[in-house]
C-alpha cells in the first residue's frame, strides 16, 4: 500500500467498548480500539461511516496533540496545583486525558502529561539564585 498516511485528530475519536476486527483507518492494522465521533467533518463527508483506528495510531495522534497544546503563561501556577484523588473531568490544556491535578484558584485542570510539561516550562522560566 502506497497511499499517504491520513492525518487524524485524537479529539475526534473515542474508545470502543470492545475492540473491533476492523482495519485501522490510518495504518491498516487488524484491530481497532477507537471509533470516530460524529464530528462536523464526518457529517460533511460523502462517506459518513465512522473511521476506526488502532491503539497505536490513537496514542500517536494524542501525544502529538498534547505536545502542541498551548500552555498559556500566567494562567495557573504549578506550585498551587493539588494532586487529585478522584478525577474531575478532562485536562484544561489538551482536553484529551483525565485531569490529575487541579489549581482551585483558577479552576485549571491538568493531566499528568501537561502537568509535567508545565513544570518544565516554569522551571525554564525561573531565574534561580
Ligand atoms: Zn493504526
Ligand atoms: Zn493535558
Amino acid at each position: 500500500m502506497n497511499r499517504p498516511i491520513p492525518k487524524i485528530n485524537a479529539r475526534d475519536y473515542k474508545p470502543l467498548d470492545i475492540p473491533e476486527k476492523t482495519p485501522c483507518y490510518v495504518c491498516g492494522s487488524t484491530w481497532s480500539l477507537y471509533v470516530e465521533k460524529l464530528t462536523e467533518e464526518r457529517r460533511g463527508r460523502k462517506d459518513k461511516t465512522a473511521r476506526r483506528i488502532c491503539k497505536r495510531c490513537y496514542q500517536g495522534a494524542k501525544t502529538r496533540a498534547q505536545r502542541y497544546a498551548t500552555i498559556l503563561p500566567g494562567t495557573f501556577d504549578v506550585a498551587r496545583m493539588e494532586r487529585l484523588k478522584v478525577s474531575v473531568g478532562r485536562c484544561t490544556i489538551c482536553d484529551l486525558d483525565l485531569a490529575a491535578y487541579l489549581d482551585r484558584s483558577t479552576d485549571t485542570k491538568l493531566c499528568e502529561y501537561c502537568y509535567q510539561r508545565a513544570v518544565q516550562a516554569q522551571a525554564r522560566g525561573e531565574v534561580s539564585g
